[in-house]
């Protein structure tokens, strides 16, 4: 399966040529090269039966199709070509997580226009005229383009946000009241001001920023570590590297964990060079993706910011891809093509001869491991910009404090709080659980209500008056009665969610402001950004969050932080569990204290001596990850080993579990590189959606064929269609 060489000739009119197809088909397609040819990577439309199709000129041909049967490509469409080091690195990608090559061109090919072979498409907009006969349909199209007076909607977008048939926009636009008009010829990107000063850096600063600009003057590829506690002055620190890739003429990428952060790093960008960068993530309109698009191509957009899949643009000549919060989870993919982005950043830059940075306080393990033994080179900012120094942490023994039940704050913790308040400073209390209640029991017969489609607790969301499955997303309303055994109103919250905490917050400080931070409470990523921006601005005095707030958010109000449940990532099996609890404690208090006041993070546990809440304490982050990584080197455990999760679902529990141990029986082409089989055993979480779901986990050196052998072993089964196989190459949990 290894990547073909990336194939470089133009091909001559008449000659076979390859292409791949943009639409569902999962192989290579043979056609004949049009008049005047044709060069790798162009997008064409070929016919294909009584359709046509559109795909991208890819390689020779695969010689199936006899030379007297092959068709004409029927023309190259007018969409900037994809260039060899971006198919070099998407069948890189393709091989590197098992996924079939168009799936994986497919990510970088999600342009508006381009798949459907549109060349222009039209857009949308309030027409002079009234119309004719009003219908609730007609109504609902106007009132959308009214409240949205900026936006260009395409036909289907229009269509979709307005819930009527395209035909009914059809029909105003023959009326006169909506104009159908070719969407704006794509304009590039404000230029950047690179002669602007940044901020006077402080020494250690300098330090840094002088051997990124280095790198980035170098067209070579290379991966810097960049780590330093929040607030240590990275961002100013990598803007720099930017700057500088800039003036070498080549493009720069920065990527964030969550799009609520891309607002105050856009007010960044434009601060520092007076103008904004392009944003690249799923809030954005079909009209705004297709010009950023096509202007990464030509070099129109020279800064984008953006979420995991911005890394599938196709930059005209990337020179530094930026990391931000490495360490954050959601760069992984975990739907679909299942692809970790720093990972791919880094195979990306090495194929374009470009520099990574990853940016973190709290490095993921591995990539303090890369850091430690070369492979990438560290740059550490030891201490916070000016006077701001760091929290104080310190842990709440909980077995000592009062706290009645139905109630998670304790006495010291109030207190605290309390002083905050008549300080006029800002609070933090974090919970990592949305919701009100994570578990709805029955006091008659202690029945817990569940998801019926997966193999989860339903969560109750009295925000929304309706319990939520977090796996599925579906919602239920509150049952009066309990649905095991019938006893009315007897149905009961079990458990902490930041909901109920903002409830006895509430009680206890009955005149202060608070502000409930959860992703599920804001029905768009602009009202959260918002809400944000309002809560650094003080219009709060408490914030009670989950995972959300620990995400590189600058509150400068904010002088404490208190976990109410230290423990709560303790107790999973995972091997990753201290890791991410240890970060994610390391995150949430750095939010304490970030400008002229000192900051304060208060731990409640019920283990104040367990190991991980130790290190928490006493801040050491280097001996954690030594000590984290001497446990992975016993185990034999990633980085020092691979691992593979092969994934079997079906709506039928025994098909999948018999599938599964035939796996695991002819593993022949596994056992032949060294490695092992362990499983089946019932997934991470054994149900979702109604399918059944069992693992096998495969282990291996870290220089074995890894890919090569599953790819092999997979290939001896026959799988019923109603069988799914998953891939998943350096899965998170394990
Ligand atoms: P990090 O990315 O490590 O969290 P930032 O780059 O966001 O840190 O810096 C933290 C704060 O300090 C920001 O408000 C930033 O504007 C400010 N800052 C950073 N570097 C300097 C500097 N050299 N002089 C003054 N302020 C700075
Ligand atoms: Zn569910």
């Amino acid at each position: 399966r290894m990547a073909e060489p990336v194939f470089e000739d133009r091909v001559p009119a008449g000659e076979r040529v390859g292409i791949l197809p943009l639409g569902a088909l999962d192989r290579l397609l043979d056609y004949k090269a049009p008049e005047g040819g044709c060069s790798p990577g162009a997008f064409v439309e070929v016919p294909l039966g009584p359709r046509k199709i559109v795909g991208v000129v890819w390689g020779p041909g695969t010689g199936e199709v006899p030379e007297a049967r092959l068709r004409p490509v029927a023309r190259i469409l007018d969409a900037p070509p994809l260039r060899a080091p971006m198919r070099e690195f998407l069948g890189r990608a393709a091989d590197y997580t098992l996924t079939p090559l168009p799936a994986m061109v497919r990510l970088a090919t999600r342009a508006p226009g381009l798949t459907e072979g549109q060349v222009t498409h039209n857009v949308y907009r309030l027409g002079p005229r009234e119309a004719g006969r009003m219908t609730d349909a007609r109504t609902r199209v106007l009132a959308v383009l009214r409240d949205f007076p900026d936006r260009s909607f395409t036909l289907g977008e229009l269509a979709s946000q307005a819930g009527v048939g395209t035909a009914v926009i059809k029909g105003l636009v023959t009326q006169g009241a909506v104009v159908e008009e070719e969407a704006p010829r794509d304009r590039p990107y404000p230029v950047l001001d690179l002669g602007a000063p940044g901020v006077p850096l402080t020494p250690d600063q300098m330090l840094s920023a002088a051997a990124l600009r280095i790198g980035a003057e170098a067209h070579t590829y290379n991966t810097t570590l960049l780590k330093g506690v929040t607030g240590s002055g990275k961002t100013e620190v990598y803007l720099e590297a930017v700057a500088e890739t800039l003036r070498q003429g080549r493009q720069a990428l920065v990527l964030l964990p969550e799009i609520a952060l891309t607002g105050a790093f856009l007010a960044r960008v434009e601060h520092r060079f007076g103008a904004p960068a392009a944003e690249w993530h799923s809030g954005m309109t079909q009209t705004e993706r297709r010009r950023l698009w096509r202007m990464a191509a030509t070099g129109g957009a020279s800064l984008v910011v953006g979420a995991r899949s911005a890394l599938f643009l196709p930059f005209r000549d990337l020179g530094l891809v930026v990391v931000d919060e490495e360490h954050d989870t959601s760069y992984k993919q975990e739907d679909g093509v299942l692809y970790n982005a720093r990972d791919m950043a880094v195979l990306r830059a090495s194929i374009e001869k470009s520099q990574v940075i990853l940016a973190s306080a709290t490095p993921c393990l591995e990539s303090w491991y890369n850091a430690q033994t070369g492979k990438y080179a560290r740059l550490t900012l030891p201490a916070r910009v000016g006077l701001a120094v760091l929290p104080t942490v310190k842990a709440v023994d909980m077995r000592l404090e009062e706290v009645t039940r139905g109630n998670w704050v304790g006495p010291t913790l109030t207190e605290a709080v309390a002083q905050r308040l008549e300080r006029e400073e800002q609070s933090l209390l974090f919970l990592n659980r949305r919701g009100y209640a994570p578990v709805t029991l029955c006091r008659s017969c202690g029945h817990q209500l569940g998801c019926p489609h997966c193999d989860a607790r339903l969560v109750e969301h009295r925000f929304m008056r309706r319990l939520m499955c977090h796996q599925c997303g579906e919602t239920f309303p509150m049952p009066v009665a309990c649905p095991d055994c019938g006893a009315e109103g007897k149905l009961a919250p079990v458990g902490p969610g930041v909901e109920r905490l903002a409830e006895e917050v509430a009680a206890l400080f009955p005149t202060a402001r608070t502000a409930v931070l959860s992703s599920d409470l804001y029905g768009s990523a602009k009202s959260l950004k918002e809400a944000i921006e309002q809560i650094a601005d003080g219009a709060a005095d408490i914030i009670i969050g989950t995972q959300l707030v620990a995400k590189g958010h600058n509150f400068p109000k904010l002088t404490l932080a208190g976990v109410i449940d230290a423990d709560l990532g303790l107790y999973g099996s995972d091997l990753r569990a201290a890791e991410r609890t240890f970060a994610l404690m390391r995150q949430v208090s750095g939010r304490a204290g970030r400008a002229d006041r000192p900051g304060e993070a208060l731990l409640q546990t019920y283990q104040p001596h367990h190991p991980v809440i130790q290190a928490i304490l006493k801040g050491d982050d280097e001996g954690f990850w030594r000590a984290e990584l001497d446990g992975r080197r016993m185990a034999g455990m990633p980085p020092f080993s691979r691992l593979a999760g092969i994934i079997l679902s079906s709506e039928d529990a025994q098909e999948v579990m018999d599938k599964a141990v035939e796996m695991a029986r002819h593993k022949d082409p596994l056992t032949k590189i060294g490695a092992e089989v362990w499983g089946p055993a019932p997934a991470p979480i054994a149900r979702v959606r109604g399918r059944h779901r069992v693992r096998l986990l495969v282990k291996a050196d870290r220089t074995a064929p890894l890919q090569d052998a599953l790819a092999r072993w997979a290939a001896q089964f026959r799988f019923p269609s109603d069988l799914r196989l998953t891939m998943d190459i350096d899965p998170q949990s394990f």
